[in-house]
């Protein structure tokens, strides 16, 4: 196979923290190579430094065998390299065809357009893509998103495509579709670099793996030949297992949630009279496919959007049905939201920052215009080392440079900093790796065993039945059916799928 692109020795750190260490990693034409590594391995770095947005500390990039100086994005894109981020780039009131056209500049808007849509076009054709070209990319899904970034890639010349963590953003069935386009664009010729952290894609549609750990190259391997534990080993360093451990001692309601009914922006109802409690010193799993009113009820239950009917009660006693976020926070409701970017953290706020604002609010650092912030940032400092948040050399450092993983640890840190008496997990560990899952997994059980009422909502029924002592099956807007622990599996899976 002739090696594409080589990254050879390639060592990279940060204000003294060595996120890479001497890491070699090579790709082939028509070879799809997956890095796989926990969150904060160093994968997107690695990446990051082929695409010539950092520029390494020490080690060389061959192309085609060759060493090429890539001392940019343009440099890389020139040496036929093409990456798309986790977080897309796209300019949101642009059409697909403008985002595209603003990537690759040629000729007069008019004309350009005109060149690219035909170009634009035919990998559409060959991929068996479906994108809207022409509206605002603003109003089109994430996965159509996704394919505007690959498209811009490939227009522009790219026979090395990279993707990082491109399933995360995907539902399942999305992310089938996308690694087979993956399949079919290595099957052109092009080298593709698929970063992920989900052993069933690496088993599944990667030709090569290479394991990352702690900034380093652990193995590169054969993903037919090497077994699951095997890997799972080389990925966390000792393997990890987690057993259900069901409540020991399950009290009165906490949480009563009585014939809901909420609609969607556009007006669609997509809960319509769900009904389910959730008492002390257990976990009530919703379980459902994706698209059953998880993400209103998620909302409603946060106090970030109203219901159409229906009352939600706080420990049999408060009914919060027309509270603000804040106010159901202070009776004692903590949130770790599906969506850790739009309603989790902000990004461009410190650690500190994201870790104290719940407790500035509740006057827990002195009067919210004279906070005392030697006692945040000890604060911070102590969470930061309890719940295990990795990659933070300080309280004032920026949450977005937080990896996927340790993003949710702090949310976690901060939602239980309170002892809260009710906890709603919508999705708690998607787009996380095994390790980082079965922390946020225990946090959930500790709360439960200190008495709290804790409702998640996942599509992930291995972690429902992992977690939850009771399970509510949502199916059309609405708990179809009731489940106690040991649950069976079959039996829940054909209340998920009835329509009746
Ligand atoms: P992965 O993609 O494998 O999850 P990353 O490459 O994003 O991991 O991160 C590796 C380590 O480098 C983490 O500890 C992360 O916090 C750190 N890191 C990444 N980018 C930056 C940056 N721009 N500044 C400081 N630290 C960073
Ligand atoms: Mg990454």
């Amino acid at each position: 196979m002739t090696p594409a692109l080589e990254l050879i020795g390639i060592s990279k750190s940060f204000d003294g923290f060595m996120a890479l260490s001497a890491v070699d990693f090579a790709v082939g034409y028509g070879e799809v190579h997956a890095l796989l590594g926990e969150n904060g391995a160093g994968k997107s770095t690695l990446m990051n430094v082929a695409a010539g947005l950092y520029a390494p500390d020490a080690g060389q990039i061959r192309i085609n065998g060759a060493p090429v100086a890539i001392r940019g994005p343009l440099d890389a894109k020139a040496a036929s390299v093409g990456m798309v981020h986790q977080h897309f780039k796209l300019v949101r009131p642009f059409t697909a065809l403008e985002n595209i056209l603003l990537s690759d500049r040629r000729g007069s808007y008019s004309r350009g357009l005109k060149e690219i849509a035909a170009e634009v076009r035919r990998h559409c054709e060959a991929l068996g893509f479906e994108v809207d070209l022409d509206k605002p990319v603003g109003m089109l899904s994430i996965a159509e998103q996704q394919r505007i970034e690959i498209l811009k890639v490939l227009v522009g010349g790219a026979r090395i495509l990279i993707l990082d963590e491109p399933t995360a953003v995907l539902s399942d069935q999305e992310s089938d579709r996308l690694l087979r386009t993956v399949r079919s664009i290595a099957a052109r010729g092009t080298a593709v670099v698929l970063v992920t952290h989900k052993l069933g894609e690496v088993i599944a549609h990667a030709d090569r793996v290479t394991v990352m750990r702690g900034g380093r190259t652990i193995a590169t391997a054969d993903p037919r030949t090497v077994s699951i534990p095997e890997l799972t080993q080389m990925i966390v360093g000792s393997a990890v297992t987690e057993v259900p451990a069901p409540s020991q001692n399950i009290g009165g309601p906490l949480l009563t949630v009585a014939e809901l009914r909420g609609a969607r922006s556009d007006g669609h109802v997509a809960l319509s009279g769900a009904s389910f409690t959730v008492r002390s010193g257990e976990i009530y799993g919703i379980a459902g496919v994706g698209g059953n009113g998880q993400t209103e009820l998620a909302e409603i239950l946060m106090g970030v959007r109203r219901p159409l009917s229906g009352r939600i009660d706080l420990a049999g006693a408060d009914e919060v049905t027309a509270d603000g976020p804040q106010q159901r926070r202070a009776r004692g409701l903590a949130f770790i939201p599906a969506d850790r970017h739009t309603w989790g953290l902000a990004g461009g706020l410190s650690v500190a920052e994201n870790f104290a604002v719940a407790g500035v609010l509740a006057g827990k650092y002195g009067s919210p215009i004279r906070v005392d912030t030697g006692a945040i940032r000890a604060a911070t400092r102590d969470a930061v080392e309890a719940f295990d948040v990795q990659g933070v050399r300080g309280p004032g450092q920026k949450a977005a440079l937080l990896s996927g993983g340790n993003a949710q640890k702090l949310v976690i840190a901060r939602e239980f900093s309170g002892s809260p008496r009710v906890v709603l997990a919508h999705s708690p560990s998607r787009g996380l790796d095994v390790r980082a899952s079965a922390a946020v997994h225990d946090r959930l059980r500790t709360a439960r065993d200190a008495g709290a009422g804790v409702l998640l909502i996942s599509e992930d029924l291995d972690e429902i039945l992992l977690l939850a002592d009771r399970v509510g099956v949502m199916n059309r807007g609405k708990i179809s059916a009731e489940f106690a622990a040991p649950c069976d599996r079959h039996a829940i899976g054909r209340a998920l799928v009835h329509h009746g």
